[in-house]
């Protein structure tokens, strides 16, 4: 199961935006977005001339790395999306939502994407009482995803749950954080979708 491993705040730089995927730090004066730190790179303070190539291979590039996926599995999602009935751009959108590890981090019981990865890879949740250590699991309406027995007592996850009280749960979910369990209610629209992507820039990017 392959994953971008290397320093996560150069890829919200490379972005210039946040990606939050490292917590609390994310939402403080700590973060590089907020300090203004540029690009990285040699050439990071460059100004580029913005082609409209370059405008969809970035907003790609941003979608994948808000949800942590790399090229292949993205590309899939978007042939997969392709052929679906609905919307193409907003069906990318929809699968990429419907991941487990996603759904981990909305309902709120993991701060950021990469930790809910993690939790989901190291058999931490269940979904309707089968474990799943899949990442990429989708999950469908009506689904129950929990916090499987003996992980309900971890620091850490306990620690997500009083952290996520004050965090806004989108109204697709059902999230239950006393008792470490989220309902799936329906499969979100592009509208319940925090993630500032458009997703038309993709759709032309891979469609060329
Ligand atoms: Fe991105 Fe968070 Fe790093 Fe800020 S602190 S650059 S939002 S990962």
């Amino acid at each position: 199961m392959a994953r971008y491993t290397g320093p996560v705040c150069k890829l919200c730089r490379r972005e210039k935006t946040k990606l939050f995927l490292k917590g609390t730090r994310c939402e403080s004066p700590k973060c590089p977005i907020e300090k203004g730190r540029p690009p990285p790179g040699e050439h990071g303070r460059t100004r580029v001339r913005e082609s409209e190539y370059l405008l969809q291979l970035r907003e790609k590039q941003k979608a994948k790395r808000f949800y942590g996926i790399l090229e292949k599995q993205f590309r899939g999602y978007y042939a997969e999306a392709a052929r679906s009935k609905g919307v193409t751009g907003e069906e990318l959108m929809r699968i990429c939502e419907s991941r487990l590890d996603n759904v981990v981090y909305r309902s709120g019981l993991a701060m950021n994407r990469p930790m809910a990865r993690q939790f989901v890879s190291h058999g931490h949740f269940e979904v309707n009482g089968r474990k799943v250590n899949i990442p990429s699991y989708r999950v469908r309406p009506g689904d129950t995803v929990a916090v499987r027995g003996r992980s309900r007592k971890m620091g850490r996850i306990i620690e997500n749950t009083s952290y996520a009280e004050g965090r806004e749960i989108p109204d697709w979910l059902s999230s239950n954080l006393r008792d470490m369990t989220v309902e799936v209610r329906a499969l979100p629209e592009r509208t319940q979708i925090d993630v500032p992507v458009q997703e038309q820039l993709i759709v032309e990017y891979y469609s060329k």
